[in-house]
């Protein structure tokens, strides 16, 4: 089993009620590549500059993820996103992004990563996630995420991507943008016409709900008292997701491995949350991965039992 990422890998710059940092690791392949690596192995896909050395290396690194399909650009910079947060920690503002190595990358998959049997298209320019994608043949298990900027600015590339991948893992209000259809469920219902045989709906901090052709399930967002910042919550949440489903195998993937890959999805967007940018994932344990998703499991408990009514109408 492995799992390929292809997405932006930045320095981000964010301010949220609750603190600040400057110039911190992230960009949705790097928030996305460090959850799933604790499920199965993951390979990166995506350029970085001059400025991307080897304590960035080591972080990747430090969590087992293959940087073999990091391409160094000599003399760019990295890619670079700022953003803040008022108090609705749901809506991220962007304030500047620089592509700067994303402007002129072409994707390069190594054999190895060709021959991946999952592959998460994490929010890039669609023309390039359908390119990724077309050269990961072996692939079973293709995940999709975007955002408004591709919806506004590309949307029949986008639309051809979508067509393309198994899963999409977007923000509800994405999904509504996208189909220019208010109720979700059947916002869900117009994607899976695209081509996807699943949807996820990410919620923020209500959690996240999964769509297939016959079934639905929902989780609430783990209820954390200390959110201290959201960037690359979603991304996490693609990690966890998809790498328990690598890990489980594609035979393997029946309802009730997925109702788990969205328990790990939630787990992992719980613990990005918890501090800056990849600092919490970065210290993570096993442990505390596995006591959170049964604590999701007590949480998401219910026990039917016969009731006497008293009433006869
Ligand atoms: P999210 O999971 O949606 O919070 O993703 C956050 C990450 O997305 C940040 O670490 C940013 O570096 C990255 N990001 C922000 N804008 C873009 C963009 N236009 N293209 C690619 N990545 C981006």
């Amino acid at each position: 089993m492995s799992l390929v990422v292809v997405g932006s890998i930045a320095f981000d710059a964010v301010r949220t009620p609750f603190g600040e940092r400057a110039r911190m690791l992230g960009g949705s392949a790097v928030h996305f590549s460090l959850a799933s690596s604790f499920f199965t192995e993951v390979s990166v896909v995506g350029p970085v500059g001059d400025d991307f050395g080897p304590d960035e290396y080591d972080v990747l690194a430090g969590r087992g993820v293959r940087t073999d399909d990091i391409e160094h650009v000599p003399g760019g910079k990295t890619f670079f996103w700022r953003g803040h947060y008022d108090y609705d920690l749901n809506v991220a503002h962007t304030d500047d992004t620089q592509l700067n190595v994303f402007g002129a990358f072409e994707p390069k998959l190594s054999e190895e990563s060709k021959a991946a049997g999952s592959v998460f298209l994490a929010n890039i320019q669609p023309d390039l996630q359908l390119e990724v994608r077309q050269q990961c043949n072996a692939a079973t298990l293709v995940g999709l995420d975007s955002m408004i900027l591709w919806i506004e600015t590309a949307r029949d590339s986008l639309t051809r991507a979508i067509g393309a991948v198994d899963l999409v893992l977007m923000n509800d209000a994405e999904l509504r943008m996208l189909t220019e259809q208010p109720n979700l469920v059947r916002a869900a219902r117009d994607v899976m016409a695209m081509g996807p045989r699943m949807v996820v709906a990410k919620q923020g901090e209500y959690g996240a709900a999964l769509f297939t052709e016959d079934s639905f399930f929902a989780l609430p967002g783990y209820p954390l008292e200390e959110v201290v910042d959201p960037t690359g919550a979603g991304d996490s949440f693609a990690g966890g997701f998809l790498g328990y489903l690598d890990a489980v195998g594609a035979d393997a993937v029946d309802e009730q491995a997925v109702r788990r890959a969205m328990t790990y999805g939630s787990v992992m967007a719980s613990f990005n949350v918890e501090q800056f940018g990849t600092e919490r994932v970065q210290a993570l344990t096993r442990g505390e991965v596995n006591r959170r998703f049964e604590e999701f499991k007590q949480i998401t408990h219910l026990e039917a039992v016969p009731l006497d009514l008293r009433v006869t109408r």
